[in-house]
C-alpha cells in the first residue's frame, strides 16, 4: 500500500464531510445539474460528436472507431457524468465554503470600475494559468502523479480521453477555483463558458491532425497536446489546458513538428495496466484496477514520471 496516495484520499472524505457539514454554502443539487449540463450536457455531447466526425476526417493515427482505447474511454467517459459529477461538486462547494470562510479577504469587493465582461475574461485566463501550474505539480511530485498516469497511460488518444482522469486528480485541482473566489462578487463564469472551455481541452486530446498556425501561439491544437503524450518524450512540456502562454513563460512549450504530428502517446514500459496489454481488452477489469493502482506499493524503478532530464529546481 502506497501511504501518500491513500492521504489524497483522507483530504477528499475530509474536504467533503466539512462541505457537508457547512451545509455546501450553496444549493448542492442544483450545482449538481450545472456541473452535469457542464459535462454531459446536450452541447457538450453535440460537440463531442463533432469532434468524433473531424477525428475520421483528418485522424492524426488511422484506427479503427471502436479501437480499445476508445471502446475503453467510453467507460471512464460514463464514469465522468454519473459518479464524478457529485464528487467534482462536492469538493468544489466545500472547497469554496472552507476558501470563504478561513479566509473572507481573498473575495474582492464589487468594484464600480471593472466591467463584468473584463472580471469573467480575468478568471477564465487566471483559472486555466492555476491549472496550467497544477499540471506542472502533477507531472513533477510523485504522489501526485499516481493520479494523472492513468491519463497518459492512453495509447489510442481521442477526444474521450479528456475523461480518462482518476476521480482523486480533481483535488490538487481545486486551486484553479481560486481566482473565481476571489472575483466572485464581479463576475462568475457561466456554464456556457465552462462548455467552450471544456471543449477547447477536449479538442486537444482529439486523434486529430491539426495544428493552429500562428494561433497556437495562444491556443492549444491537437497537434500541440499531442507533443504532452508522446510515448518516447518527456511529458512535462506542453502543460497549457486552453492556452500555451504559461508553457511559453515557463520554457516547457514545444510546439508540434511533421514528426510528432502522428506520434505514439501512452507511457514506455506501461508501468500502469492497460487495455492494449493483453491479448483481449479485459475492459471492467482492466477498469477496476486503473481505479486501485495510485495505492500499489511505489516501484521507484517503473513508476517515475517521465520528465525532461536537465528539469530540475533552478535549472529553468
Ligand atoms: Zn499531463
Ligand atoms: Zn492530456
Amino acid at each position: 500500500m502506497y501511504l501518500p496516495a491513500c492521504a489524497i484520499a483522507a483530504a477528499a472524505v475530509v474536504l467533503v464531510a466539512v462541505g457537508w457539514a457547512m451545509g455546501w454554502g450553496d444549493d448542492f443539487a442544483g450545482s449538481v445539474t450545472l456541473l452535469r449540463a457542464v459535462a454531459a450536457g446536450p452541447a457538450t455531447l453535440a460537440i463531442i460528436g463533432v469532434f468524433l466526425v473531424v477525428e475520421r476526417v483528418r485522424p492524426a493515427q488511422r484506427r479503427s472507431l471502436l479501437a480499445r482505447g476508445h471502446r475503453h474511454d467510453v467507460l471512464f467517459t460514463v464514469l465522468n457524468a454519473t459518479l464524478i459529477v457529485p464528487l467534482v461538486t462536492a469538493l468544489t462547494l466545500a472547497f469554496v465554503a472552507v476558501a470563504r470562510t478561513a479566509f473572507p479577504w481573498i473575495v474582492l469587493p464589487r468594484m464600480g470600475l471593472l466591467p463584468r465582461w473584463a472580471a469573467i475574461a480575468a478568471i477564465f485566463v487566471a483559472m486555466d494559468g492555476c491549472n496550467w501550474f497544477v499540471h506542472l505539480a502533477v507531472h513533477r511530485v510523485r504522489t501526485l502523479w499516481r493520479f494523472h498516469e492513468l491519463h497518459h497511460s492512453q495509447e489510442d488518444l481521442s477526444v474521450l480521453t479528456v475523461f480518462r482522469t482518476h476521480p482523486l486528480i480533481h483535488v490538487p485541482y481545486l486551486l484553479a477555483l481560486i481566482p473565481g473566489v476571489v472575483l466572485l462578487a464581479n463576475g462568475e463564469l457561466s456554464v456556457t463558458l465552462l462548455v467552450v472551455y471544456g471543449a477547447i481541452v477536449a479538442f486537444a486530446h482529439s486523434n486529430t491532425n491539426l495544428g493552429f498556425g500562428p494561433l497556437e501561439r495562444v491556443f492549444v491544437s491537437p497537434n500541440y497536446h499531442r507533443v504532452h503524450h508522446k510515448l518516447d518524450g518527456p511529458q512535462d512540456v506542453n502543460l497549457g489546458f486552453a492556452l500555451t502562454i504559461w508553457d511559453q513563460l515557463a520554457r516547457t512549450a514545444v510546439f508540434p513538428t511533421e514528426e510528432t504530428i502522428r506520434t505514439d502517446t501512452g507511457l514506455l514500459g506501461r508501468p500502469l495496466i492497460v487495455e492494449q496489454a493483453a491479448t483481449r481488452a479485459h475492459h471492467l477489469s482492466v477498469f477496476a484496477a486503473q481505479l486501485v493502482a495510485p495505492f500499489r506499493p511505489m516501484n521507484e524503478l517503473t513508476d517515475a514520471p517521465p520528465v525532461r532530464a536537465a528539469a530540475s529546481p533552478g535549472t529553468e
